[in-house]
């Protein structure tokens, strides 16, 4: 049911056509595993040991071989195994007190938590039934010796830190960060701090650029506003090229007089695609300056936040020698009805409550980037099509777009 205007290259085609021309960009280097999260692996990593490295106990309380437990009498305790002690082999006929995380002795096959045990004298009486293996925790049962735990591109959270430490990794090799030029163009800008004057507005792109880079964990070269001139274009983007690996540049790439940037790109380097088929951010451009990749945005703020989410980013990310996945979507139903349909794939700034219902922003001007701040995804309304209350729609968390 698409019904596009010509042109207009749709999302998917645009994205893969980009990501063919985008290869890692970024030199490798070695990084203390403490002060690795957020970095982008560069090498495989394989686990040199099992975890957990041997079998333990699940529970305070007893280990013992089953079969001692069928005479129904109480075992004498011939050792304790605190958590971080080496034990002794189970003597036949008796129990081993033995702790949370200590090291099951051997053979024993099984543990029987102190709840289910009672103290006679320096004996132990059992008085539940067991079963083989109970309560113990094998070794390698997490992560086995010889598995690769990351993949070379994987990014580095909190939870793979702790994995990696899990197997003894101190060190890791991952990707320089990626130093992305961010550039506004536009004659009307002031930087906050300053008065307005008559025409003039406060330069929020900027603000955003360097918030998305930060979080991605890259190096921004901030390279401020330019005035809407051809000359200052040209040299704006060619100092970015002489100091990024990448660019990113917001305004001036639609079909104004005023808008430069497209031109620019054109003889400093080349334009690979310009205008994608989706309502907002219809003016996306892309190409290279020089051999630096650059990703153009629209000036509109609502329109520049979702080009970069859905276009920019995942570019960025594979220049940082990261696995580029599809964000993460899932059904929601439409929680309005619209009786006009629109000639592009629209992405609305909606609001998903938790049955799963999205309501869109009151306003959903491109220039408005106070919608984002108050809608926690995007909802995608295909080309063509009318929605009715309840409709399945498509639903991107913010959350997974801009992460
Ligand atoms: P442009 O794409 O340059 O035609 O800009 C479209 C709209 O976005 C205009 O209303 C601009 O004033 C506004 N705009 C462009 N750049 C920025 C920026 N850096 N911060 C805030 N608004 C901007
Ligand atoms: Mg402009």
């Amino acid at each position: 049911m698409s019904c596009s205007q010509p042109g207009l290259i749709s999302l998917d085609v645009a994205l893969a056509d980009l990501l063919s021309r985008i290869q890692c960009l970024a030199e490798v280097e070695y990084c203390p595993l403490a002060d690795a999260v957020g970095r982008v692996l560069a090498e495989p990593i394989e686990a040199g040991v099992d975890v957990p490295p041997a079998d333990n106990s699940a529970m305070d309380g007893y280990a013992v071989r089953l079969a001692d437990l069928q005479r129904g009498e109480a075992l004498p305790v011939s050792q304790r195994i605190a958590a971080g002690a080496a034990p002794g082999p189970l003597e036949p006929g008796t129990a081993a007190r033995i702790f949370t995380g200590a090291e099951i002795p051997a053979g024993a096959d099984t543990v029987v938590m102190q709840e289910q045990t009672e103290s006679v004298g320096d004996r132990v009486m059992f008085t539940a039934s067991a079963s083989a293996g109970q309560n113990i925790r094998r070794a390698g049962q997490d992560i086995q010796k010889g598995r690769e735990v990351l993949a070379a591109g994987s990014r580095l959270t909190p939870v793979a830190l702790g994995v990696l430490a899990s197997v003894g990794i101190v060190e890791v090799a991952v990707y320089h960060p990626l130093r992305v030029a961010i550039l506004s163009t536009g004659s009307e800008l002031v930087q906050p701090g300053q008065l307005l004057a008559p025409g003039q507005i406060y330069n929020s792109n900027l603000y955003l650029l360097q918030g998305l880079i930060a979080e991605l964990g890259m190096e921004r070269v901030d390279l401020g506003a330019v005035v809407d001139t051809l000359p200052a274009t040209e040299a704006a983007l060619s100092r970015a090229a002489a100091e990024a690996d990448f660019i990113l540049t917001t305004g001036g790439v639609s079909v104004g007089e005023e808008d430069h940037v497209k031109a620019a790109i054109e003889k400093l380097g080349q334009l690979d695609l310009w205008k994608v088929n989706i309502k907002p951010g219809k003016p996306f451009a892309a190409g290279r300056v020089g051999d630096t990749p650059l990703c153009a945005l629209p000036g509109n703020p609502g329109s520049a936040l979702i080009t970069f989410a859905l276009l920019a980013l995942p570019c960025l990310r594979k220049a940082q020698g990261e696995q580029v996945s599809e964000p993460v979507s899932f059904p929601v139903s439409a929680g309005f009805s619209r009786s006009r349909t629109q000639s592009r794939d629209e992405y609305l700034r909606v609001e998903c409550d938790a049955e799963g219902v999205v309501r869109p922003y009151n306003n959903q001007s491109s220039g408005m980037l106070a919608s984002l701040l108050y809608s926690n995804g995007l909802a995608r309304v295909p080309a063509g099509t009318l929605v009715e209350e309840g409709q399945a729609l498509r639903f991107y968390p913010l959350t997974s777009l801009l992460r």
